[in-house]
């Protein structure tokens, strides 16, 4: 069993900012993340569509400059639409290798592939998460405080057998982490 003082579930925008934060607190921290590094934003949100949409407003300013300014001759050429997947791919693999993965590596925290599960018990909740070829390994994560104020808390409420995080608690750790 690991124990760290913060398990983050993900490693998307939100995981980055946790992770940066407590780890520049001096926190130990492990990010686990079932699917590709990085979360949504740079692997199928933002970054993807954004060049997608730039791409296709670029085409059609050359398209149309012709008919809306007169005296300018402009053209555009058939999409070779696997071209421009496979550039906009390559944009977010330097992205993710230079956004999320060098900077997870400059801050040192520990990154776990696989899809991560409450265990436990209220009192004492660990993660388990498991890695892609099936192997189990268990988490622990401390609550973080400041003082004896909780700055980072996990509620673990039981409810109908998952771990839920409450809205009171949510608010109350958001309201403490600001603190920090
Ligand atoms: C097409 C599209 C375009 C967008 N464009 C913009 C934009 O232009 N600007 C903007 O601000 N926002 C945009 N967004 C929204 C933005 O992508 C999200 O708000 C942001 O990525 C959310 O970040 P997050 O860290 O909360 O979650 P995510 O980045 O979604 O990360 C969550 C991660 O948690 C992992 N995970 C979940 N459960 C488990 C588990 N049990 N075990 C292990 N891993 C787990 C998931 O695999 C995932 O990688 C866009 C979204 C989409 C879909």
């Amino acid at each position: 069993m690991s124990k760290v003082d913060l398990a983050i579930i993900g490693s998307g925008g939100a995981a980055f900012a946790a992770a940066i934060r407590a780890s520049g607190l001096g926190r130990s921290v492990v990010m686990i993340e079932r699917g590709t590094f990085g979360g949504t934003c740079v692997n199928t949100g933002c970054v993807p569509s954004k060049a997608l949409i730039a791409a296709g407003q670029a085409r059609h300013v050359a398209a149309d400059a012709g008919t809306r300014f007169p005296g300018i001759a402009t053209s555009a050429g058939p999409v070779d639409l696997a071209a421009l997947v496979a550039g906009t791919q390559d944009l977010v693999e330097e992205l993710r290798a230079e956004k999320y993965a060098a900077v997870a590596k400059a801050h040192g925290w520990r990154v776990m592939h696989g899809q991560a599960t409450f265990a436990g018990t209220p009192q004492t909740p660990v993660l388990q998460v498991t890695g892609p070829e099936g192997r189990v390994e268990v988490v622990e994560a401390a609550h973080y405080r400041q003082g004896d104020e909780v700055a980072i808390n996990l509620d673990t409420s039981l409810s109908g057998g998952h771990y839920r995080l409450t809205e009171e608690s949510f608010n109350s750790s958001l309201a403490h982490a600001k603190c920090l």
